[in-house]
């Protein structure tokens, strides 16, 4: 039996919860099954987008605040204009950057909370 954690971290890096060796998603385009085991990643009405959004939410806004942190304590003579852009690029940027991560991991999240759904027993 896999370890639930190992579960999460292989959707965060963007596998298949399930067999680990499919790919959740093709460049920017997630896909619908796994191409190796056949299991379903898009799931409506379960939750994941919610998940997902959170998780993006939470985790940016943690480290805008650490970032913040930072400047203000070994660079105060920056403005709070220059501060206020700086965190929204980096905020933006971040946001993007772990999007299908965090989709990755909700789906890994999904799969272990209501179980695997193929094409034959959907
Ligand atoms: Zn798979």
């Amino acid at each position: 039996m896999r370890d639930k954690t190992k579960t999460l971290w292989t959707g965060f890096r963007l596998r298949c919860p399930n067999c680990t060796s499919g790919r959740i998603f093709s460049g920017l385009r997630m896909n619908k099954m796994c191409q190796n085991c056949g299991v379903y990643f898009e799931r409506p009405a379960e939750g994941d987008f919610l998940v997902t959004i959170v998780m993006v939410y939470a985790t940016t806004a943690v480290l805008i605040a650490g970032l913040v942190f930072l400047i203000n304590m070994y660079l105060p003579h920056v403005s709070v204009a220059a501060q206020m852009i700086f965190c929204l690029v980096f905020g933006l940027a971040l946001s993007l950057a772990s999007h299908r991560h965090w989709k990755g991991f909700s789906i890994a999240l999904i799969h272990l909370t209501f179980g695997l759904q193929c094409p034959d027993n959907s």
